[in-house]
């Protein structure tokens, strides 16, 4: 039988013990910093599936491998997920990982264990053939993606000094393949008024007046913002997400306000030119000199469940990769040789470990996932288990493709 055929055959007749997997991940609660449970639980399942290696790095990300080759390919799928929210707006308990109805029932069902439980079949897949191509093929199950996409592989190539030569997210993409998705980053206005007494404002310069203006400003920069030559990734936001304004006395002109923006950059923008804007919109707006107002990147502080000291700037790079590059080309044949039609090539619009791998680090990437990007964060959320079966099969087959296309 046909390398495709027989990968197609055994992604079926693993859809049960795949579907299984990702049941008993969402079982294993796993919030942000607090991931201890689900990745000792997941050690548990490649050690079960046959993997060559299997370990926790310092950050407390666990690194599978099956295979020996000299090349180096990462299949991501962070173990995090966010919390559910209010339990009212759910059907159902969260945490049951129910299968019924063909789905998996669950927070993080589809963001993004779906995505891991698929990744264990196809390291089991690839044992079971006996894999022996020019790609070692590793499975990273990454923490704390939800609080700060990126920083896990940040650790993992700069510190751990492990940079594969080419990485699949498979965070949700309704089994598309995507290839790219805007960067973002935070950034804090610190603006200065004089305070003076409550009741005679003429005599200070309010800090919430400049504030309020300044907010105005960042409304209008917005609006200003153009999309990328050719809109694939389509154009960047900036919205004011938190604003603090404070003073000596609740009887007194507020000299102190702090702003706290959302930025989304589309391809081409970056952390300065965002920095630059804000500035001056900011100015124009107060009549403050640009020099006089503090614009900033905030650092992202929390610590993990291994207690590893270590932090970065809440900055996210936008990353893409073209349309003809061999890793697109080698994940259109893969998908056309399992389904037999084409795949759609598309974005995400959400941010993904992608920012640290492909933004900062420029090491090829592609997205494919299952379940909808719609189900992240949502209440109420489920995977559908097709979703998985394609998945596995195609995590499994692309390191063939690879070697087929001699890359
Ligand atoms: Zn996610």
């Amino acid at each position: 039988m046909a390398i495709n055929e027989q990968i197609k055959a055994l992604a079926e007749k693993y859809r049960d013990y795949t579907a299984t997997n990702l049941s008993k991940m969402v079982k294993t609660k796993s919030y942000s910093s607090k991931e201890e449970d689900v990745c000792r639980l997941i050690v548990e399942l490649c050690k079960e599936a046959g993997f060559d290696d299997v370990r926790i790095d310092g950050l407390g990300s666990v690194i599978g491998r099956v295979g020996f080759g000299k090349k180096a390919i990462a299949f991501d799928a962070h173990i995090d997920t966010v919390e559910v929210g209010n339990l009212k707006n759910w059907n159902f308990d969260p945490f049951s990982g129910d299968i019924k109805d063909g789905k998996v029932w669950g927070r993080g069902s589809s963001d993004q264990k779906g995505g891991a439980a698929s990744m264990i079949t196809a390291g089991r897949i690839l044992k079971e053939l006996g894999y022996a191509g020019d790609y070692s093929v590793y499975f990273t199950f990454t923490v704390m993606e939800e609080d700060c996409d990126g920083m896990c592989w940040k650790y993992l190539i700069e510190e751990e000094k492990f940079k594969p030569d080419l990485v699949v997210s498979t965070e949700p993409t309704t089994c598309r393949i995507y290839r790219g998705h805007r960067g973002r980053m935070e950034i804090r206005i610190i603006l200065r008024g004089i305070s003076c007494h409550g009741s005679a404002p003429e005599r200070g310069v309010s800090a919430a007046y400049k504030a309020a203006r300044a907010a105005l400003a960042i409304e209008k920069l917005n609006n200003d913002l153009q999309p990328d030559d050719d809109n694939f990734l389509g154009k960047g936001t900036i919205t004011v997400s938190q604003m603090d304004v404070k003073g000596p006395s609740q009887c007194a002109v507020a000299d102190y306000a702090m702003i706290y923006c959302d930025r989304r950059l589309t391809w081409g923008e970056d952390d300065k030119l965002a920095i630059a804007q804000v500035k001056k919109y900011v100015s124009e707006a107060t009549g403050d000199k640009e020099e006089d107002i503090i614009v900033e990147m905030p650092n992202y502080e929390k610590l993990g469940w291994t207690k590893k000291d270590y932090h970065q700037e809440l900055y996210f790079p936008t990353w893409k990769i073209p349309e003809d590059h061999y890793l697109v080309q080698a994940a259109v044949a893969d998908y056309k040789d399992l389904y037999a039609k084409d795949p759609v090539v598309d974005k995400w619009t959400f941010s993904t470990n992608c920012v640290a791998t492909t933004g900062r680090h420029k090491i090829p990437a592609i997205g494919f996932g299952p379940g909808d990007e719609s189900q992240a964060h949502a209440p109420n959320e489920i995977n559908r288990v097709e979703d998985l079966v394609i998945c596995s099969g195609f995590y499994a087959l692309l390191p063939y493709k690879l070697d087929e296309m001699n890359k």
